[in-house]
């Protein structure tokens, strides 16, 4: 039996040049993060061998005494780190993922074509909250249901809940759901609650980028509210790539949530959970509740802030002047670039962020902004300070994609990144394989 390295040395090298890719780079998608090494130990370990189709106690195969003590510890952290008290609440820790997790919420609870309102993908919205274009039905979501996305007021940048309502009493949608990929502010979940109450709709919340935030009780409580909460695991909660799906355990407009949805995600929509995700998972869910990890939340929150308050010093314009979270959205229109262009030069100078539909958007492919999360270099330790000096060399890099002409090297910004690649560069052990 013999290790990576002589086993599959191309496989080594990739991961090798990976790391050091994660290392060299001021990594600001706003939806990764460096997970720890101890989640990664679990994630690698034995527990990957292990079918377990079902639940604790109810399984179709033997041999899972450990993986039942596993994965009822995984839900009694997962509730403890959400406040959750186990009578009320109840969770699946096994979805594969958050667009898995999503899809099996929905046939839990509507039958096929019944109708849904997510926020629009071009307005922050997730492909799997009911994307689709005039001519095609791009996700799973709404092919398999009718979808009548709600959107951003243009001029605020903010939920539009007045459309939202008046949209909802005419299309009368059976679920609503709150959560984004790209919107820098809290939802208002008392509002969406009774827009959700007054058309007899289930109310859900896909908080995949904020539930470290949520754990940390650093951004509102969507379990005051919503009937549902989904979630990834591996985005501002730092566990291993996952998903979890919280349920309240009474009934809810006549459905027992809890059989519904655990008959969704198995035998529904998957097969053997993958218990080292869940072994991950559960020491993720530890740290959550842990004052270290409210004070690092704390810190993405600061961080972000710092970087706002500096772009809007140069003179940038973002999507709802600000942030209350761990991203901003950055409208490049003015500057007159485009997102796609400023992602690709900033990328060549080792700063990895993503291009991003801003309002009014007219294309996809090609638009107008750029999304920028804290939550990854504030695991390495970047305080405000590195945050402001990120959004120095961002508006470097913006005016390199205008004056395409300039040259890098010798920039302040090539400076900081020999610097930030450097051994000397603090919390480097905290990305290993
Ligand atoms: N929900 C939201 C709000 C997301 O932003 C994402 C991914 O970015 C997902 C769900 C999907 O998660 P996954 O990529 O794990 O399927």
């Amino acid at each position: 039996d013999y290790g990576l390295s002589e086993a599959d040395p191309e496989v080594r090298a990739i991961i090798d040049k990976e790391k050091e890719r994660q290392f060299r780079s001021l990594e600001l998608i706003a939806s990764e993060n460096f997970t720890s090494r101890a989640v990664m130990e679990a994630v690698g370990s034995c527990l990957t061998n292990k079918y377990s189709e079902g639940l604790p106690g109810k399984r179709y195969y033997g041999g899972n005494e450990y993986i039942d003590e596993l994965e009822t510890l995984c839900q009694k952290r997962a509730l403890a780190a959400f406040h959750l008290d186990e009578t009320n609440w109840g969770v699946n820790v096994q979805p594969l993922s958050g667009s898995p997790a999503n899809f099996e919420v929905y046939t839990a609870i509507l039958k096929p074509h019944d109708r849904i309102m997510g926020l629009d993908l071009p307005h922050g919205g997730h492909l799997s909250h009911g994307f689709m274009t005039p001519k095609r039905r791009v996700s799973g979501t709404s092919i398999y249901f009718e979808s009548m996305p709600y959107r951003l007021d243009e001029s605020t940048g903010l939920v539009d809940y007045d459309m939202l309502e008046k949209t909802a009493i005419l299309f009368r949608p059976k679920l609503i759901i709150a959560g984004a990929s790209a919107y820098p502010r809290d939802f208002d979940y008392p509002r969406m609650r009774k827009i959700a109450d007054s058309v007899g709709a289930f109310l859900m919340m896909d908080m995949a980028h904020i539930s470290g935030l949520v754990a940390a009780s650093v951004v509102a409580d969507p379990f005051e509210y919503c009937d549902i909460v989904t979630t990834t695991t591996h985005k501002s909660l730092r566990g291993p790539r996952g998903g979890m799906i919280f349920f309240r355990k009474d009934p809810v407009l006549g459905v027992d949530l809890e059989s519904a949805i655990n008959n969704a995600v198995f035998p529904g929509l998957q097969g053997g959970p993958h218990n080292h995700t869940i072994g991950g998972l559960a020491v993720c869910l530890k740290h959550a509740q842990s004052l270290e990890f409210k004070a690092y939340q704390n810190k993405v929150v600061s961080n972000c802030r710092a970087l706002a308050s500096r772009l809007l010093e140069l003179g940038y314009k973002l999507v709802s002047g600000g942030s209350d979270n761990h991203l901003v959205l950055v409208d490049l229109r003015p500057m007159g670039i485009d997102g796609a262009r400023a992602e690709k030069i900033l990328d060549m100078a080792s700063i990895t962020l993503n291009k991003n539909s801003v309002p009014g958007d007219k294309s996809a492919l090609v638009p107008g902004g750029i999304r920028i999360g804290s939550p990854a270099m504030t695991t390495r330790g970047f305080t405000e300070k590195e945050f402001k000096l990120i959004a120095d060399f961002i508006h470097e890099g913006v005016q390199l994609t205008i004056d395409a002409k300039r040259s890098v090297s010798g920039s302040k910004l090539q400076d900081f990144l020999n610097f930030v690649a450097s051994p000397d560069f603090p919390l480097r052990d905290k990305v290993s394989d």
